[in-house]
């Protein structure tokens, strides 16, 4: 297989109960060249044999760490999701790639929205210094969706630079949460793309991204095209095995 390569796993630690943040570094010493959005994959062995992939979004800071950082979401019985929950430092996995598409380009529209469930909000971590860039000229929406409080990741990172950059609105909605919880001014309650409402977008200024739950991006999409947005200004990556 081109490009495969071994890792090593540095570190784990527990970012929700059910989301693990891995760090991993290549066997070989060698760093992994990647834009921030794209993802990696892991080459298992199935149960017949037969090489099963699994696909994880990259969520290293660029300038910040060198290992290659992923979030997994825990699938029970999952192939990949029981493999890497059990895992310990110095474990061996296959990979691949890095590859996608879910990159941030040379354009200049007035505002990126980027929408995300869950893990999917991994490639805007790894994109935040690249955004800090744009965040001069342009409005930066993030849009972080999960059930409930304790089921919300990375917000840390988004938080530090909602103080850093006035341009960027971090918001994080929750499907499942009683509205008495909720109080901080990034707090919202609700699907993410309930959002929509408020912000507006506006196909001639904005570029949405989409990633995560395919229900959500779906749904998102559906929003988005009675808006008048065309497939080129609405990116979007499933999660799907
Ligand atoms: C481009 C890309 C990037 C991805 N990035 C990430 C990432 O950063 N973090 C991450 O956690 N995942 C990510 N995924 C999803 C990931 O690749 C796997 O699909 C996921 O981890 C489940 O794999 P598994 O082997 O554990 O479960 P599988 O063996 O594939 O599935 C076991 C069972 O669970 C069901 N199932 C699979 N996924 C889910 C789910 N999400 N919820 C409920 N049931 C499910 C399956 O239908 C099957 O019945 C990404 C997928 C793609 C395509």
């Amino acid at each position: 297989m081109q490009n495969t390569f071994k890792v090593n796993l540095v570190e784990a630690t527990l970012l929700t109960s059910r989301v693990r943040h891995l760090k991993f570094q290549r066997e070989d010493g060698l760093p992994l060249e990647f834009i921030p959005g794209q993802f990696v994959s892991f080459h298992f062995r199935g149960g017949d044999a037969k090489e099963v992939r699994r696909s994880y979004s990259l969520a290293t800071i660029p300038g910040e760490s060198s290992y290659i950082e992923l979030a997994l979401g825990y699938v029970k019985g999952g192939i990949a999701s029981e493999a890497l929950f059990a895992a310990k430092p110095g474990d061996t996995f296959n990979m691949s790639g890095p590859y996608g598409r879910l990159i941030l380009r040379d354009e200049t529209p007035k505002r990126i929205i980027l929408v995300a469930t869950n893990t999917g909000v991994t490639p805007y971590r790894s994109m935040l210094p690249a955004l800090a860039a744009k965040l001069e000229t342009l409005k930066v929406v993030i849009l972080l969706g999960v059930q409930k409080k304790e089921d919300a990741l990375y917000s840390a990172d988004f938080l530090t630079y909602t103080k850093l950059y006035p341009n960027l609105d971090f918001r994080l909605c929750y499907s499942r949460e009683n509205k008495n919880n909720v109080s901080e001014p990034f707090e919202y309650v609700g699907h993410v793309q309930n959002q929509f409402e408020n912000l507006n977008p506006i196909p001639d200024s904005d570029i949405v991204y989409l990633c995560g739950n395919p229900n959500m991006i779906d749904a998102a999409y559906e929003l988005l095209k009675e808006k008048g947005f065309n497939p080129q200004q609405v990116r979007r990556e499933k999660y799907v095995s």
